[in-house]
């Protein structure tokens, strides 16, 4: 673990005990900076340095909060090693309340990774978040939740890299992080890592990084930062920058795979499931309803599952998803 002495973003630097935070400019627009925030909270005693990390998708709210959360309530006096804290990554669609993509070029920065010093804004963003923030942290958090038009069950991922320290410590992060349900994502299994994704990059270059979801749809809901604050505590004290024990989910499940079951009608969702409910295979998720009010279809979820994402859109055309499920079952035992 680094000990956090000589943790410094450009001109962001503090002494042990110090609280210091700046903006990080990667590019212009015609009315002025593109930039990001960064806060460091530089413990009084040495110890690991943790990256946070929100607003890669900045309509994701919960993430934001409780990364603006853990920085108010972190006491530089106690802690023990660094935090490094970017609340809000993409300021262009925080400020626009765009989800998903950045507007200037159209990138989704979290398939944009590792992205390039002299690319475009999202390509930018994504190098320079990578070498000169994450890279400097023992261990990465990156919040996001679901995204406009999208009603999620929480859940936290690492991509295994072949590094047993690492990916031991991964798996200890994500089951520390999620309230019931990790995957852990491995390149020629059912659940393969998403390309150009900044948790995977940054964990092949040497940061333990987790993807951490929980929110829905452009709301913030005391929940979901909740689930969120709770996770990076738990994740703090497994490392131990912060007293007390960390307390793994109780009965967690394990991610195995997933399906999305989706419409061949068009019309309006008469939706039959709630979010993490678990389906039977066989099971009704959804009545599809013309524009004179007969049932055209009644979709059903091939397999038994969990819903994990609920699209939340209400008419829907032929192909569109309905519900994403994972295949999933209780996790084997696992010692910190
Ligand atoms: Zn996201």
């Amino acid at each position: 673990m680094s000990n956090g002495t000589a943790i410094a973003v450009r001109d962001i630097k503090g002494k042990p005990g110090e609280v210091v935070r700046g903006f990080v400019e990667i590019g212009e627009t015609p009315m002025g900076p593109i930039q990001f925030p960064v806060v460091i909270v530089r413990g009084a005693q040495p110890g690991a340095t943790l990256c946070l990390t929100a607003g890669v998708h900045a309509t994701e709210y919960p993430g934001i909060d409780a990364v603006l959360k853990t920085v108010a309530t972190t006491d530089p006096q106690t802690l023990c090693g660094t935090l490094i804290a970017v609340p809000v990554v993409n300021q262009i669609m925080f400020q626009t309340r765009t989800g998903f993509t950045n507007p200037i070029d159209g990138l989704n920065l979290n398939r944009a990774a590792p992205g390039q010093a002299d690319g475009t804004i999202s390509q930018v963003l994504a190098h320079t978040l990578l070498t000169e923030v994450i890279a400097q942290a023992d261990a990465h958090i990156d919040c996001h939740g679901g995204d406009l038009g999208e009603e999620l069950w929480p859940y936290a991922g690492y991509v295994l890299t072949g590094s047993a320290d690492q990916d031991k410590m991964g798996e200890a992060m994500v089951r520390l992080y999620t309230p019931r349900i990790f995957a852990l994502y491995q390149d020629d299994t059912a659940l393969p890592a998403t390309g150009g994704s900044v948790t995977a990059t940054a964990s092949r270059q040497g940061t333990v990084s987790i993807l951490a979801e929980a929110g829905s749809d452009g709301t913030l809901r005391p929940a979901d930062t909740e689930h969120h604050l709770r996770g990076i505590r738990n994740v703090m004290r497994y490392l131990g920058m912060i007293d007390g024990d960390p307390e793994p989910c109780p009965d967690p499940l394990r991610a195995r795979g997933q399906f999305i079951v989706s419409a061949r009608r068009g019309g309006l969702v008469r939706l039959e499931i709630e979010i993490g409910q678990e389906l039977v295979a066989g099971q009704k998720v959804a009545d599809i309803v013309d524009v004179f009010g007969d049932v055209v279809e009644e979709v059903v979820t091939p397999e038994a599952g969990i819903a994990r994402l609920i699209w939340t859109h209400k008419a829907i055309n032929t192909g569109d998803p309905v519900v994403k499920c994972w295949r999933a079952e209780p996790a084997e035992p696992f010692t910190l």
